[in-house]
């Protein structure tokens, strides 16, 4: 049996390495008995992925494995599909019993499992953009947005169309950013077409003629579909959690970010029902509440110790292109190269790695 500071040395389970769990995992590798499991080998930061499209080498930093990051601990590259109150089964089969559990499945993304496949993704994807001439973007919210950005600086020449069903963009910020970003667009020919959506049943690779909603047609060599990812929650609903999701099959938590009703089972990040925006910045800000917790906990410490987290107010940058950005504040919104200066240049890339005790800019021979 193996023995740290006299104690036994207790199972910490974390399932999901994205922007949350790979940052608990670095924090308590070496705390515990640690065990990372995710369906991919690799972490990556999910806002730079539309830069990788445009400049695929963006993603040799932006695509991380977790091995580089997590060196004292196991890595289970598969998905989780059940829980117990002990243990955790994984699509391969494997059982991981665990002691402290935390659930950081935020979005669930058809992604490839390696990174030099998913680097290869973005070369492909790399090269629809430059053969095309005229492309379509379906989904007019961040990832939609910044994509339609990111084209139209980087080939300018492209006819780019966008193609949104609500009444306006980003709708998960203030309706400023929203016709600021629409002006920036249209600044940039961006064709943007809101209250419509795009039939996308028979579409095949070749075809160029896309229905919408209102009937009315129209032709691009190719698109993207930006219409959002799945929340990661689908495989909790037949496990011992069901009763711990909310109607929007969000994990409830407490103060504490403990699930509700349960002493060893923490969630963080977007798959949590914290009533504040979904952002990176604040997945991390719990994946240090959480990783304080579980080392006091680790540690013997009581539980009135435990920190709690609170909600923040809303706060969020929207890249467009490599040197604007719109910027929603609690009490404004501004728009155009300060936005740009803080997010667009790196997208948080050297910094993100930073915080996983990475170079932010790795030199190689
Ligand atoms: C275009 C775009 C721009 C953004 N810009 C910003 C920004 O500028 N700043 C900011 O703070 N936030 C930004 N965000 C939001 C941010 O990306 C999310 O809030 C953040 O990724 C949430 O982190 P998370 O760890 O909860 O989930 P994710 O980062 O979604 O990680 C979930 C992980 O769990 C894995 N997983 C899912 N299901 C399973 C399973 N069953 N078994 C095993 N593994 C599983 C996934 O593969 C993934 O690795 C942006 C998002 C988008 C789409």
């Amino acid at each position: 049996m193996e023995l740290a500071l006299g104690r036994e040395r207790k199972k910490v389970v974390v399932i999901g390495g994205g922007v949350a769990g790979s940052l608990l995992a670095k924090s308590l590798q070496f705390l515990a008995d640690f065990t990372l499991i995710d369906e991919k080998e690799y972490f990556e930061i999910p806002w730079a992925s539309l830069r990788a499209m445009v400049e695929p080498s963006f993603a040799e930093r932006s695509v991380i494995n977790h091995r580089d990051y997590l060196t004292n601990g196991q890595i289970i590259a598969s998905r989780a599909i059940n829980v117990s109150d002990t243990e955790v089964l994984t699509a391969t089969g494997r059982l991981i019993p665990y002691d402290y559990l935390v659930i950081a499945t935020g979005h669930a993304d058809r992604v490839p499992k390696t990174k030099t496949e998913r680097l290869s993704e973005f070369q492909e994807e790399n090269q629809k953009i430059r053969s095309a001439n005229s492309i379509l973007i379906v989904g007019g919210g961040p990832t939609g947005v910044e994509l339609a950005g990111e084209i139209a600086v980087d080939y300018p020449d492209k006819k780019v169309t966008l193609v949104h069903t609500g009444s306006r963009l980003l709708e998960f910020i203030g309706p400023k950013a929203a016709s600021k970003t629409l002006n920036w667009l249209k600044s940039r020919r961006v064709e943007v077409i809101l209250e419509q959506s795009v039939s996308l049943n028979n579409i095949s690779d070749g075809s160029k003629t896309y229905q919408t909603s209102e009937g009315g047609t129209f032709e691009a060599d190719c698109h993207f579909l930006c219409t959002g990812k799945r929340l990661g929650s689908a495989w909790l609903k037949e496990t011992v959690l069901e009763n711990s999701m909310d109607v929007n099959g969000r994990l409830m938590v407490d103060e504490n970010l403990r699930v509700k009703g349960r002493k060893n089972i923490f969630a963080i990040g977007d798959i949590t029902n914290i009533p504040e925006i979904k952002q990176g910045y604040l997945a991390q800000k719990q994946a240090l509440v959480a990783a304080k917790n579980l080392k006091l906990l680790l540690a013997g410490g009581k539980e009135s110790k435990l920190a709690t987290y609170e909600p923040h107010s809303v706060m969020a940058l929207v890249s467009l292109g490599r040197k604007h950005g719109v910027a929603q504040f609690p009490l404004t919104t501004i728009s155009g190269r300060i936005p740009g200066l803080i997010k667009s240049k790196d997208l948080f890339v050297g910094k993100t790695r930073k915080q996983l005790g990475l170079e932010p800019h790795p030199v190689h021979d």
